[in-house]
């Protein structure tokens, strides 16, 4: 296929879709235009890539991720480390999904994607369901380096670079947001969601990484983590709510100890010196989630 016909193919995808956007500058309806950007009613213009990603942050937007950070946390995915978790939220939504009075397509957002692995193995996990209905997705991230390595890797979902304070979607575009590991925007979740819509908001529990913590952060005052503030912003925003805790542990290599480090924020403002203390050989690390549910 020729660059050409591949952003052809990716801006149809988009057309399909461009009701669903507003434009993050004016908030104008937009249209895809000459397959190849979506354009505001405003003359506000957003190329699509031919990777089929389309960037509409404002600015560029200078993070901390970058695309060493990305590919930790691609193999770390590819690891397992993340299965359970991303198991125990399809199964969630599943049972979500069959307990909807109709069957109708259903739109899917990932907001915080990263490197877009946890909604395309939860895209696949749903498809693989029968009883599920046409599932859409959207994967959002504010940092380049990580859209630009899910368009490549994963071409199914849409993919945004979109500041998640002033999202490019219109209203109540959403049955599910996922929030995995990310941070949140509480108001912008409550405008996306449909108003039967939920919310999937994955954080760490106290016990996450805790062999990483004692190694890394002995003597530091930051040896133990509390999610406590962030299960009560959560609470605050929803009617309703359901949470469930997820541990287990797993198996890493030091090669993967490393990536594991490297992708995670514990890492920041750590030496590598004191990363030179994780043990060569295999060790074991604790995986601690707590799963939260809001519906508005
Ligand atoms: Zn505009």
């Amino acid at each position: 296929m020729s660059n050409n016909e591949k952003l052809i193919k990716k801006a149809r995808k988009f057309s399909i879709h461009e009701k669903m956007f507003q434009c993050p500058i004016c908030g104008g309806a937009m249209k895809v235009e000459r397959m190849a950007s979506l354009e505001c009613e405003n003359g506000h213009c957003y190329d699509i890539s031919r990777q089929g990603y389309v960037n509409l942050l404002k600015h560029s937007s200078k993070t901390k991720y970058d695309k060493a950070l990305f590919e930790a946390r691609r193999t770390i995915s590819g690891s397992g480390f993340f299965g359970p978790m991303v198991e125990a939220v399809t199964t969630r939504l599943i049972q979500e999904l069959k307990s909807q009075e109709s069957v109708k397509p259903v739109r899917l957002l990932d907001a915080g994607c990263g490197e877009g692995s946890h909604l395309s193995a939860i895209l696949r996990k749903l498809r693989e369901q029968r009883m599920v209905p046409d599932v859409l997705g959207v994967g959002m991230d504010i940092a380049k380096e990580g859209v630009v390595t899910a368009a490549k890797t994963f071409p199914d979902p849409m993919w945004c670079v979109a500041d998640l304070s002033q999202s490019p979607f219109a209203d109540q575009q959403f049955d599910y947001i996922l929030n995995i590991l990310s941070p949140a925007n509480y108001s912008e979740f409550r405008r996306l969601l449909m108003s039967d819509g939920m919310l999937v908001k994955v954080i760490p529990g106290s016990m996450y990484l805790q062999e990483l913590r004692a190694l890394l952060y002995t003597g530091t005052g930051k040896e133990t983590y509390s999610n406590d503030g962030t299960m009560e912003l959560f609470i605050r925003h929803f009617g309703r709510i359901e949470f469930e805790e997820l541990r287990y542990r797993v198996i890493l290599d030091s090669e993967q100890m490393k990536q594991l480090i490297h992708m995670t924020p514990l890492s920041w403002g750590i030496s590598d010196e004191l990363i030179e203390r994780i043990p060569d050989g295999e060790m074991e690390v604790t995986a601690d989630f707590t799963l939260l549910y809001g519906w508005i």
